[in-house]
């Protein structure tokens, strides 16, 4: 492995060691909970959203070093991002998991949008790319996703526990 793949590694420990973001949000106006049943990790996702800007998000529990650090990496990467750009971080980031592949404009989904639409590129990817490695290893990426389908319910204010099976 390469001394990239080192670096990753710290970051990633470290982020499971001494998750960020980690807690309950008082006022939150989406909340949901998620759980991989496959690997245990459970989290519940707090999000305080005003004027479409994701303003606060913590999270509570966790479970492998995959799913906390996944957790804590993702509530730093969508604060103070639009609901729109939130989700389309999700979308860059699920197919880096899945596909190995790091696309600003995340899977195709139906025609509607067009090539060369600035406004439909995701935020850069940033910490989140240490996950990138990940999609060798199938049962791993339930761990690595959960918390953003758990942020997506919350930002849906779906009440209904996520689950990735
Ligand atoms: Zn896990």
């Amino acid at each position: 492995m390469s001394d990239l793949g080192d670096l990753y590694q710290e970051l990633l420990l470290d982020h499971y060691r001494r998750p960020r973001n980690h807690g309950r949000i008082a006022d939150a106006d989406g909340v949901a909970d998620g759980n991989n049943p496959l690997c245990g990790d459970r989290v519940r996702v707090f999000v305080r959203v005003r004027d479409d800007i994701v303003q606060d998000v913590k999270f509570e529990g966790g479970g492998c070093a995959i799913s906390t650090a996944s957790a804590s990496i993702m509530t730093e990467a969508v604060k103070g991002q639009t609901i729109g750009d939130a989700r389309r971080l999700f979308k860059r980031f699920h197919k880096l998991v899945t596909e190995g592949i790091d696309d600003p404009r995340g899977p195709a989904h139906g025609t509607g949008e067009r090539a060369g639409d600035a406004s439909a590129e995701a935020p850069p990817l940033g910490k989140l790319e240490v996950f990138a490695g990940v999609g060798e290893y199938p049962a791993r990426v339930k761990c690595a996703t959960l918390a953003w389908h758990t942020l997506e319910a919350a930002l849906e204010h779906r009440t209904e526990t996520v689950t990735t099976e």
